[in-house]
């Protein structure tokens, strides 16, 4: 099983992964000739500020960034242009929500939810402000017999915010019946008047998302790890929320008026982009979607699952290893596989592993208390995409037991 792809990705046909096996691509993906080309073409070419000029190629770039804008709104299926805000990336997105959004709506004692394995995105920016505003930041557990999480009975009247991860960058698949049991969380926050914001930073490469039949109130990912250049991200903003939801950053480009005791702010998206946004990234985001929508996301997710139940057929085999995540969720529609190998530390495999030339991510991947409750002070990841291929798995299984002969002399 095959999607063979690397033909179109410069990096792996002349550049330096050409001989080279990579395995990182929930820490960032690899870009497609289309993407660097569209790069390229917008500093060659048409190079301008957009929404500002009436010159041609300034009419050109808005025109560029706003098909961007609608390619994107409609590969997660958005109702409206106006739902789809560009970003930095998932951090940046999810800031936004805190800062534009539940510094200014909730009180001390009020709840957020998030989960036991939430990236440090999804973590850090709640746990500061439930501090500063005296908020209670709840958890929902991570069951550590089958890594699943269960949510019964956590969401309560005072419930403003849940705020949960689709897919884990560490243990990939975490919700027992998949998106199902998102959409039945995100009625139950409903049902107590909760927003709920998903980080679909891992999801939406591998599986896009359909926020109408989602019905989530923000959904923040990043464009790096979806083929798209670094610097750009997307927050999906419910249409019903723009009224009572102020601009995270002002500045140049999103009022309609401004005098000197006050300003009118443009309606969304561009009440929501502040300043010269990235704006070469946004149209070749714009391109990277374009390559998604040639893939077939059902096929896709059938290779991602089918190299990692062979990867975790493997690593059964070796005595020493210890694999993280719910494996059978993993060989159903997981990306990535997370282990440890007893008594040698990740990163001496993961060094190991790049003298011969394969690339796997190692650390606490932005999770350290879900690495805490693991009982691992870092874990190696391996983690596909689009582009992989079943011999990379084999190379990665032929190596790591030479690493482990290796450490244990
Ligand atoms: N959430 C998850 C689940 C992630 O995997 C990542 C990236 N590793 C992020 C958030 C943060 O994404 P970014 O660094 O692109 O903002």
């Amino acid at each position: 099983m095959v999607f063979n792809l690397k033909k179109d990705f410069p990096i792996f046909t002349s550049g330096e992964l050409k001989d080279k096996v990579y395995l990182d691509s929930a820490a960032t993906s690899q870009k497609p000739k289309i993407v660097i080309e569209s790069l390229i073409d917008f500093y060659q070419n048409y190079n301008s500020n957009v929404h500002r000029g009436i010159y041609d190629i300034a009419e050109k770039a808005s025109s560029k960034y706003e098909e961007a804008r609608d390619k994107v709104a409609k590969f997660i299926n958005a109702e409206s242009l106006s739902e789809v805000i560009f970003t930095s990336g998932t951090t940046e997105g999810i800031n936004f929500v805190v800062d534009a959004w539940a510094r200014r709506k909730l009180s001390p004692g009020d709840e957020i939810i998030i989960t036991q394995a939430e990236h440090h995105a999804n973590l850090l920016p709640w746990q500061r402000l439930a501090k500063e505003l005296n908020l209670t930041l709840k958890y929902i557990k991570l069951d550590l017999d089958d890594f699943t999480l269960k949510w019964d009975g956590l969401i309560t009247s005072k419930t403003k915010i849940v705020s949960v991860s689709v897919c884990s960058n560490v243990l990939g698949p975490i919700w027992k019946n998949g998106i199902n049991e998102i959409k039945a969380l995100i009625e139950d926050a409903h049902k107590v008047g909760a927003k709920i914001v998903l980080d679909a930073a891992q999801s939406v490469p591998n599986a896009v998302i359909d926020v109408q039949m989602l019905g989530a109130d923000f959904v923040a990912f990043s464009g790096h790890k979806m083929l798209g250049p670094t610097g750009v991200g997307v927050l999906y903003i419910k249409k019903d929320l723009h009224d009572q939801l102020e601009p995270y950053q002002v500045g140049g480009s999103m009022v309609y008026s401004a005098v000197f005791d006050k300003s009118i702010w443009k309606e969304s998206p561009y009440k929501y982009e502040a300043g010269t946004t990235p704006i070469a990234e946004v149209i070749a985001l714009g391109t990277a979607v374009d390559y998604l929508n040639k893939i077939d996301f059902k096929e896709l997710a059938k290779f991602e699952s089918y190299l990692c139940g062979k990867l975790i057929d493997g690593l059964e085999q070796i005595p020493e290893v210890e694999i993280f995540g719910n494996r059978d969720l993993i060989r159903d529609y997981g990306h990535l596989v997370s282990f440890v190998v007893k008594n040698i530390h990740a990163h001496d495999i993961a060094a190991h592993l790049n003298t011969n030339d394969i690339c796997i991510r190692v650390g606490h991947h932005c999770a350290q208390p879900l690495h805490v409750l693991l009982g691992a002070e870092a874990t190696a990841r391996a983690s596909f995409y689009l582009y992989n291929e079943e011999q990379d798995v084999d190379r990665l299984l032929k190596f790591l037991p030479e690493a482990i002969k290796y450490f244990k002399r």
